[in-house]
C-alpha cells in the first residue's frame, strides 16, 4: 500500500477513506496514523505498510515512521482494520495501546463498525481526542 498522507477538514471524510481502503485490502489488517495540525486546523491521515509477519491477524507499523509522524502532528490514534471478528480491541491491541500510551482505532470489516480504545496512561491531547471521537461514536 502507498504511504500516502492526506489532510482533511472533516472527520467524516477520514472515516469514509479508512472504510473504503479497508474494503480494498480485505485480506490484511491495514494500518494508518491519524493526527492533527493546530496551525492549519486540519486532520492528517497517513496509511502505513503493515510490516507484521502475520498481517491477516496482526499489524505492525515502522517505529521510525511513527516517530516522524508524531514529530509533525499531534497524534490522535493508531488505526487498523480487523479482517475477521468484531471491532473490539483484542488483548494484543490493548497491550500495545497501553505500551505506546496512544489511542487505538479499529474498523471491523465484519461488523462494519469503528471502535476507539483509550489507554490508561495518556500521552496525547485528551481534549483533541474527545472532539475527534464525538464525531463518530
Ligand atoms: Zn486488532
Amino acid at each position: 500500500m502507498d504511504n500516502k498522507i492526506a489532510s482533511y477538514s472533516r472527520i467524516s471524510d477520514i472515516l469514509r477513506c479508512l472504510e473504503s481502503t479497508a474494503d480494498n485490502h480485505s485480506s490484511i489488517e491495514i494500518c494508518a496514523l491519524i493526527g492533527y495540525s493546530q496551525e492549519e486546523n486540519l486532520y492528517y491521515l497517513s496509511f502505513e505498510n503493515n510490516i507484521s509477519p502475520d498481517p491477516r491477524n496482526f499489524f505492525c507499523i515502522s517505529p521510525a515512521r511513527y516517530l516522524k509522524f508524531k514529530q509533525s502532528y499531534k497524534i490522535i490514534a493508531i488505526f487498523h482494520s480487523h479482517v475477521s471478528g468484531d471491532e473490539k480491541a483484542s488483548p494484543f491491541d490493548i497491550k500495545m495501546a497501553e505500551n505506546c500510551c496512544v489511542p487505538f482505532m479499529i474498523f471491523s470489516l465484519n461488523s462494519r463498525k469503528f471502535n476507539f480504545y483509550e489507554p490508561q496512561n495518556k500521552e496525547y491531547d485528551v481534549n483533541l481526542v474527545s472532539r475527534f471521537k464525538e464525531n463518530f461514536l
